[in-house]
């Protein structure tokens, strides 16, 4: 059998034929990946120090290029083991875990998006740093199948380690995000892997915007509580698109959190609010309300999470007002 050697630690026996990102499971080390080992994330990508795997697949081909195809980087999930193989491995991937928990409470926040609160197991114990992401396991078909995976990110602060929060979009013809919210319900048992990812605040004191849309708003909303629980005072502003008001959820709590924090802002845009509405607020979509409110932007820094859309176009409004990439934090929400 094939020997794999990770982190120079003594080689381990694999099958022939398996995905490197199996072979890593099959020893204890979940590897990060927000499609569920398809191939498009390109999360799952890990250095091969040396070995013999099959050819890349045209899925890998597509998400592994230039500079990175160069030091020897291989997508997990694509790439079949047939010889002895080495990789290297950033250190706080050995530190992930398979935890299990119950859901305790699910509400539906609005037509699409399900607010789940999970209190999780004490062993092994769960941390993770605001703005993480875990991969949840959905049970969609029976054993022997195995559980489809998707990545989700944190909605709470880490501030208490036997829960943990979601928001949970539904995607029109979703497998994991339907099977969420058609037959996951209080009570059951669930189950993850995480943390991953490495969207949090940064150590600066710079000034920050943070722009989301729809369940985009969770890793912003554990960065934001983070900020107020460890007394981080820089003055914040989250710009919250949505296309009308039935889309807006959470408002209570976020006035409520202004009160607390008098540093930090929460700006709801409607983009598509009928105009004879009594809505008072900002209008248009949730860029546009960024450069209206914030013409020079130097000195602050960014957090976006939504959709590759959204992110892009945020992307070129902030860079037009002087803020540069390197500022620009962001999670894109897709597979
Ligand atoms: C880091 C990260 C964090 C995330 N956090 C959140 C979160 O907090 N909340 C949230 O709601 N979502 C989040 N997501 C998105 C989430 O992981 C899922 O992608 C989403 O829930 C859809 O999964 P699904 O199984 O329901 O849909 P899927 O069954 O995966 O389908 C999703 C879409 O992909 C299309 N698709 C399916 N198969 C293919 C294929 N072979 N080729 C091309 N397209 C295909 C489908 O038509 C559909 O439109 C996050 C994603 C990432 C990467």
């Amino acid at each position: 059998m094939p020997s794999l050697v990770i982190n120079s630690s003594p080689p381990v026996e694999v099958p022939a034929g398996i995905s490197l990102l199996e072979a890593c499971a099959s020893h204890g080390i979940l590897l990060p990946s927000a499609c569920g080992g398809r191939g498009f994330c390109g999360r799952c990508a890990v250095e091969v120090v040396s070995g013999d795997l099959a050819p890349p697949t045209l899925a890998e081909e597509n998400k592994i290029l230039g500079e990175d195809r160069a030091k020897g980087l291989r997508l997990a999930c694509q790439a079949r083991i047939r010889g002895d193989v080495e990789i290297r491995l950033a250190p706080e991937i050995l530190a992930v875990r398979r935890h299990t928990g119950k859901l305790v409470a699910k509400t539906l926040v609005t037509a699409d998006i399900a607010h789940l609160r999970i209190a999780v197991d004490e062993k092994p114990p769960f941390s993770f740093r605001a703005g993480q992401y875990i991969q949840f396991e959905a049970p969609v078909a029976p054993p022997p199948a195995k559980p489809l995976l998707r990545a989700y990110s944190m909605a709470v602060a880490p501030s208490d380690p036997l829960h943990i929060e979601l928001m949970v979009r539904q995607v029109p013809n979703g497998t994991c995000s339907t099977w969420i919210h058609q037959n996951l319900q209080p009570g059951q048992p669930v189950a993850f892997r995480g943390p991953f990812g490495d969207f949090h605040l940064s150590g600066t004191r710079a000034p920050l915007v943070g722009i989301a849309g729809s369940s985009g708003m969770a890793p912003l909303r554990s960065i934001f509580q983070d900020m107020l629980f460890r007394g981080i005072q820089r003055p914040a502003r989250f710009f919250f698109g949505a296309r009308t008001r039935q889309d807006l959820f959470l408002l209570d709590e976020w006035a409520g959190f202004e009160k607390k924090a008098p540093w930090f802002e929460f700006i709801p845009v409607l983009s598509h609010e009928p105009a004879n509405s009594p809505w008072k607020g900002e209008r248009g979509l949730v860029t546009d309300a960024v450069a209206r409110r914030l013409p020079d932007l130097t000195g602050q820094e960014a957090y976006l999470c939504g959709s590759p859309g959204m992110i892009d176009a945020a992307m070129a409004v902030l860079t037009a007002r002087g803020m540069p990439h390197e500022h620009i934090f962001f999670d894109r929400f897709s597979v």
